[in-house]
């Protein structure tokens, strides 16, 4: 077992880092208060191959392994605080990754090339105005008319709506197929004729859109199904253990700045004549926060380390860890980085409340993994009951 990276992976890693020191750090305010992420930091993403990484190079991407997509993960979501910009890295690199693999030849060489020039936008559609935890119950069609599919019903609280609107790109959207009992996987561009979009106010990570899609008999072509036909089901949740692990490693990235700005604070703080961080409630706080921050980063770099593996084909036990491996990472990291945001923010004081020290950036921003953003957290310990105790304890229909 090694946890050294190699050196190309520790230059990757540093070079991520100083694009995120250099560029995501003065930039996150304004991503956060202009509702978008500049076109130039995007263009400075693409360049360094951070877009959609995993992507083969054939189709414009650097064939990243998911280990590097996760270190890279974890500097884009220490360098922009708020979030934004890691949502929209993840995005593109877990369902960019799963197009490149189940995507027809057609669709990999026309969507996937501006994607990861920053020219494209995708995203994943699944979550309803009626749910998005029980997704076997959505509601959206697509029946089969020759050689396209004709979509209609709505998705809502869709990350990435305007960008797919102002780039071009759209998302890959799971449907039921209206001629039988299955689901359709299926690319859809955001600028389709009948479909129509609104963005939702959220409380955080404002640099990028979430809204509501309707879908008015919006037709798009055969070439853009991902998977088989009938059966998108197994590839939206194969995106998903994808995606949730760079949710993870985001939320390991925020809570390591919070932890150093935490740690920077409490060493130069005096209170009843001594620093902060003499005081055994606050140091004890911090050891015990580096303690959790720590247990969920390796966590998370074996969840990727077996994606890796699984990518180059499992057996049912390996799909079975890789699923509560990455469904007990994407429990506790979200968790462990909205307490150390929280904590380490009371260590500021009334300083801590205001927007110049900037902690509540990623207040704002980590909360929507704990509310629901890639699966809530109750669908995490679904799936971890389902893994570990067996099928028939599944609390549901
Ligand atoms: C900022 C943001 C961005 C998002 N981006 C996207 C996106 O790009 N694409 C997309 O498809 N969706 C997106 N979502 C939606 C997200 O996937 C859903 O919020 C999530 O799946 C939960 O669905 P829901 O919000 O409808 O809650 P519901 O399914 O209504 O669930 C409500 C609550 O009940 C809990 N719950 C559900 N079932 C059970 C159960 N059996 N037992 C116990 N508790 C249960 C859930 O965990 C949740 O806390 C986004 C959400 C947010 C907040």
């Amino acid at each position: 077992m090694d946890f050294e990276l190699n050196p190309e992976e520790l230059a990757f890693q540093s070079a991520v880092r100083k694009f995120g020191d250099a560029v995501l750090r003065p930039n996150e305010k304004r991503i956060d208060t202009e509702g978008e992420i500049p076109r130039e930091v995007l263009a400075g993403m693409a360049e360094l191959g951070l877009l959609a990484m995993p992507v083969p190079e054939q189709y414009g991407g650097i064939g990243a392994s998911a280990v590097l997509t996760e270190i890279a993960a974890e500097e884009v979501g220490r360098g922009d605080f708020s979030m934004a910009t890691a949502v929209f890295f993840l995005l593109e690199a877990g369902w960019g990754s799963i197009l490149a693999r189940h995507g027809t030849e057609e669709a990999k060489r026309e969507i996937l090339p501006p994607v990861c020039r920053g020219k494209a936008f995708l995203g994943i559609g699944t979550t309803e105005p009626s749910g998005g935890s029980d997704l076997a119950r959505l509601r959206t069609e697509a029946r089969r008319d020759g050689k396209e599919f004709r979509i209609r019903g709505e998705k809502a609280f869709i990350s990435g709506v305007e960008e797919a609107k102002a780039l071009g790109g759209g998302h890959l959207t799971l449907v039921k197929d209206g001629g039988g009992d299955g689901f359709h996987f299926l690319y859809v561009p955001t600028r389709s004729p009948g479909i129509t979009t609104r963005r939702f106010e959220n409380m955080g990570r404002m640099g990028i859109s979430t809204g509501g899609i309707v879908y008015d008999d919006v037709r798009v072509p055969e070439r853009y199904l991902v998977g088989k036909e009938g059966h998108g089901f197994g590839c939206a949740m194969e995106g998903f253990s994808v995606a949730r692990t760079f949710v993870a490693a985001a939320c390991v990235g925020a809570a390591e700045r919070a932890l150093e700005v935490g740690a920077e604070w409490i060493k130069q703080r005096e209170v009843f004549g001594q620093p902060l961080a003499k005081f055994e409630a606050i140091q004890f706080e911090y050891v015990d926060l580096f303690t959790q921050v720590e247990a969920v980063k390796w966590q998370c770099r074996r969840a990727a380390w077996l994606l890796d593996r699984a990518a180059a084909g499992a057996t049912p036990a390996q799909r079975s860890e890789v699923d509560r491996t990455v469904a007990a990472v994407k429990l506790a990291a979200p968790q462990v980085a909205f307490d150390t945001v929280r904590r380490v923010m009371m260590w500021f004081g009334a300083a801590g409340y205001t927007k110049e020290v900037g902690l509540e950036l990623g207040f704002r921003g980590i909360m929507s993994y704990l509310v629901g953003a890639e699966g809530g957290l109750n669908i995490m310990r679904i799936i971890l009951g389902r893994e570990l105790l067996g099928k028939e304890y599944v609390p549901y229909k």
